[in-house]
């Protein structure tokens, strides 16, 4: 399991031993000081989970989890609030923004990491790094290798996680954006039809084993894999 996650925490000590713990599970830790910078981050790539400290100068660790809940293109990043009270209802508060869980500092590497892993296998099934199946077509992110009804399928690494990501993602419309967002990391730099390069790249790899009608194109919305037929 490998996963790409923000640390907003403004003490630096903490910040520095929670990248160093994550760096240690195999993660990819990115590191904020405040609220304002990981927004700044945020808007640039989106991380697959963000560990969010209760108590920051300026714009509250709350405050942030609640703003990234309202922002549809940010919504669905799982959130772990780190506080350092014991508080009940603190706990009840960060919730109630839309955190996925927190963690009460000091806290252990091995709770941690057992947090994460639990948050991730919930919420961002692409980074928990678990094989995917659908209708035969098989992928697994451990060996990245893919394969229809038992015969392997050659996808370069774009591709691979454009699949990926369909596949743990099934039977929800995706937007060009969203894609960009997702699979490319920085939906700045790259342009709208990139995605759909990629699509027909994967669909062509597809043909072989008849996986390439899982993809569906959705007029004017995006695409979606799906075991259903097309409407
Ligand atoms: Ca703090």
């Amino acid at each position: 399991m490998s996963a790409t996650i923000l640390i907003v925490e403004d003490e630096a000590a903490i910040r520095e031993l929670v990248a160093l713990n994550l760096q240690q599970a195999g993660h990819r830790p990115v590191v904020a000081a405040s609220a304002e910078q990981a927004l700044a981050m945020v808007r640039e790539t989106l991380p697959d989970m963000i560990l969010l400290d209760w108590m920051l100068p300026g714009i509250s660790g709350v405050e942030l989890a609640r703003r990234l809940k309202a922002d549809a293109r940010t919504r669905d990043v799982p959130i772990i609030m780190l506080t350092a009270r014991g508080d009940e209802q603190d706990k009840i508060t960060g919730l109630e923004t839309g955190a996925d869980d927190y963690i009460t500092k000091p806290f252990s590497p091995r709770e941690m990491n057992a947090r994460i892993k639990a948050v991730l296998r919930r919420r961002a099934p692409q980074a928990a790094g678990d094989a995917v199946e659908m209708k035969g077509l098989n992928l697994d992110p451990a060996t990245h290798r893919v394969s229809g009804d038992g015969h392997p399928i050659e996808l370069g690494p774009t591709e691979f996680r454009l699949l990926h990501f369909l596949m743990t993602h099934a039977e929800r419309v995706h937007s060009r954006a969203q894609l960009l967002d997702q699979v490319w990391g920085n939906h700045v730099f790259v342009e709208d039809r990139t995605v759909d390069v990629h699509i027909r790249r994967l669909r062509l790899a597809l043909q072989a084993s008849g996986h390439d009608t899982l993809i569906q194109t959705v007029r004017g919305s995006g695409y979606r894999l799906s075991a259903r037929a097309e409407e």
